[in-house]
């Protein structure tokens, strides 16, 4: 009795303590990210490329919500800057979508934007522009139409770092 209660005292003791999931993503060893990494179903992520193709050749945009690290729901906005090199959402489409994601009781994700001539690569616009440290910022490469690449990055303090993105 007293080992098997020592054993169960023991294994309690041997969790990490004060260790939290949130805002240390970036410190997770690469062979436990698959656990962490923002997962985006095929059928949604096809609705995003395709979003992003109809805003070409301006710069296309959106948000994604979900659960965790589940994505469930696109909520695909406009571009108000109309522009190739760079996107804004309108306060007044924000507030829609934030009300959306409410009804659908599910959080933001990420936020998706296109570049239709450089690397999936924040521009030093994007990253002054990153007000949310943790939200995934997408950036969806279309410099090669017939191939998209999606990447994704958290930008906190004016610093990137790549967050790892699957579609399944
Ligand atoms: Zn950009």
């Amino acid at each position: 009795m007293w080992l098997a209660t020592g054993a169960v005292w023991l294994k309690a003791e041997a969790q990490p303590v004060g260790w939290t999931w949130e805002g240390q993503r970036e410190q997770i060893p690469p062979e436990f990210r698959w656990a962490e990494m923002l997962t985006i179903p095929k059928p949604i992520y096809d609705q995003v490329i395709e979003h992003l193709q109809s805003a070409y050749p301006k710069e296309g945009c959106g948000i994604l919500g979900g659960k965790g690290n589940r994505v469930t729901t696109w909520y695909p906005m406009a571009n108000t800057e109309n522009s190739p090199v760079s996107y804004l959402m309108s306060p007044k489409e924000q507030l829609q979508v934030m009300k959306r994601m409410r009804e659908d009781q599910v959080e933001i994700l990420a936020i998706v934007h296109s570049h239709v001539a450089s690397a999936a690569y924040p521009s030093s616009h994007d990253v002054a522009m990153a007000f949310y440290p943790d939200v995934a910022y997408i950036v969806v490469s279309l410099a090669d139409r017939a191939k998209p690449e999606a990447k994704s990055y958290l930008i906190r303090d004016g610093k990137i770092s790549e967050d790892g993105l699957q579609v399944v």
